[in-house]
Formats: C-alpha cells, sequence, structure tokens
C-alpha cells in the first residue's frame, strides 16, 4: 500500500530537479525525479500545479507535464521565460539539486488513447509541451487514425523537440509533423496564420467534420481557432484547447 489519500490529486509532493536543458534562449526543461522512488501517474496532457514562494506571496502556476506518461518517476517541464513573469522567473533560478512542491497532475485536455479518428494537433513554441505525450502515445500505437501536428513559432529554435517529432512522422506513415516558422511574427500575427491555415484545410477543403482538434498556445488566438473551429460546424467535445 502507498498510504496515499483516496484523492492523491490533493497530496503535495515534492520533486527534486535533477537535470537542466536550455532549448534555446528563454526556453528551458527541468527535469524532477520524485520524492521517495514514487511514481506520477497522468494522462497525456495533464499538468501539475507548482508552488512558487516568491518574496510577497507563494504563486502556483501550472506547468504541462511534457514527458511520456509511462516515465512517471522521473517528469519534464517545459516553459518560457514571460514580461515580468516573476513566477517563471523562479523557476529559471532553480539549480541541480533544488526541491520544489506540487500537486497534481489535474486538467481534462487530455488523450486517452490514440487517435481513432482523424485528428489534428495545433500549437505554438513551448505549447508542445501537452501534445508531446500525446505524440509519443500515438506513434507507440501499433494503429491509429491520420494525426497531423501543425507545429507554429516565430523562429526555428523554438520550434522544439524537432529530431524527435520528425523521427515519429518518419517511421509511422499516419502521423505527419509540420512546423510552421512564421519570422518576427508576434502572437496575434502567429495566429492569424495558423487560422487562415485552418480555414483553408480543414474547413474550407472539405465538408467533413468529423475530426477531432487539440489546440494548446498562449492567449486569445487559441479561443479564435476554437471559435472558427465550431463556427464551420465542428462539435464542441470535437474541439479541444487548454489556453496559457
Ligand atoms: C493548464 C496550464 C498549463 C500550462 N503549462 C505551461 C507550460 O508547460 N509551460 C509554460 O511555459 N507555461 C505554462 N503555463 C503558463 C504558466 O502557468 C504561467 O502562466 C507562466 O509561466 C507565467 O507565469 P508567471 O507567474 O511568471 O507570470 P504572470 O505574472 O502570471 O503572467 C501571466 C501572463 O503571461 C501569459 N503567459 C502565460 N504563459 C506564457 C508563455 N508560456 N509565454 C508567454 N506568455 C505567457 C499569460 O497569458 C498572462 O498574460 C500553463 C498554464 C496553464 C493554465
Amino acid at each position: 500500500m502507498s498510504g496515499e489519500s483516496a484523492n492523491p490529486a490533493r497530496n503535495l509532493r515534492r520533486a527534486r530537479v535533477e537535470r537542466i536543458f536550455d532549448h534555446a534562449p528563454g526556453i528551458r526543461s527541468l527535469f524532477l525525479r520524485l520524492a521517495g522512488g514514487q511514481r506520477l501517474r497522468f494522462v497525456p496532457g495533464q499538468f501539475i500545479s507548482i508552488a512558487i514562494p516568491l518574496e510577497d506571496e507563494t504563486r502556483t502556476r501550472a506547468y504541462s507535464i511534457a514527458s511520456a506518461a509511462q516515465d512517471g518517476e522521473m517528469i519534464e517541464i517545459c516553459f518560457n521565460r514571460v514580461p515580468q513573469g516573476r513566477g517563471v522567473a523562479w523557476l529559471f533560478e532553480r539549480r541541480v539539486g533544488d526541491t520544489l512542491d506540487f500537486i497534481g497532475p489535474f486538467g481534462v485536455f487530455t488523450m486517452e488513447r490514440a487517435p481513432e479518428v482523424e485528428t489534428v494537433l495545433i500549437a505554438e513554441g513551448t505549447a508542445i509541451a501537452p501534445i508531446r505525450p500525446m505524440l509519443q502515445m500515438t506513434a507507440r500505437a501499433g494503429s491509429h487514425a491520420p494525426t497531423v501536428l501543425l507545429y507554429a513559432a516565430q523562429s526555428p529554435e523554438q520550434i522544439l523537440y524537432r529530431a524527435e517529432l520528425e523521427q515519429f512522422a518518419a517511421r509511422d506513415p499516419n502521423l505527419r509533423i509540420e512546423a510552421l516558422v512564421v519570422p518576427g511574427a508576434d502572437s496575434a500575427a502567429l495566429y492569424e496564420r495558423l487560422a487562415r491555415e485552418t480555414q483553408a484545410r480543414w474547413i474550407a477543403a472539405d465538408s467533413v467534420r468529423s475530426r477531432r482538434f487539440y489546440i494548446c498556445g498562449v492567449g486569445k488566438g487559441v479561443l479564435r481557432l476554437r471559435d472558427l473551429l465550431r463556427g464551420a460546424g465542428y462539435e464542441r467535445r470535437s474541439v479541444r484547447y487548454e489556453q496559457w
């Protein structure tokens, strides 16, 4: 028996920073090992809530689990600096050997099994984090429905996990990975581009409305994509999204 309460998500957990990886300037992953040899059971797409003790307040901030669901002993979170973002600045100050406290996993932006209907995943920058475990699960599945990732960023170095993603696609004819780099675009321009792609490929091109969508990103652009798809006749439950 583990001695956990009936609701493990409520338990405060402690983890040690085992490794730090810088993807690019201002974009980092922390690899967190759970204390006491525990494993975190989670569904691809879920996040943890980290307690961030600042001088004047303790913040709780959500970070998606970016690593594969079967690697529960050591989980990865991936994040970027945010202007005036004091919470994430604290995360950037963590060093190997430091500990942090969190609760979770939480979240309903989840993929329980590899896609059984055509599925489109849309992400930008670090918002690939919850989608990566979904793709890892899909790539491992024996068979699945056609699945495409449309992954946007402002520069090539902000396309994270590129080699891994390309390897998935090279081995799996039903999995397509498309990087959409829009140099110099601000968030509005990036989502404008994503909206145009979405309109052309999954709305105007045919009348199929049985596709599933998973959209993750920062700000109102995510809601715009959601509304575009719903307005075009996709069911509410077919358009899943997470807005940071
Ligand atoms: C379910 C969920 C999962 C999340 N997972 C991740 C994750 O895996 N990696 C990650 O970097 N962030 C993630 N976030 C965002 C994260 O929780 C924090 O909001 C972010 O790190 C900024 O916190 P802060 O306290 O430093 O800044 P705050 O002072 O709280 O500033 C928040 C502002 O920054 C914007 N913002 C939030 N995230 C970003 C970002 N990544 N880039 C640019 N602007 C942003 C918000 O829209 C808001 O306007 C997630 C948020 C949610 C709700």
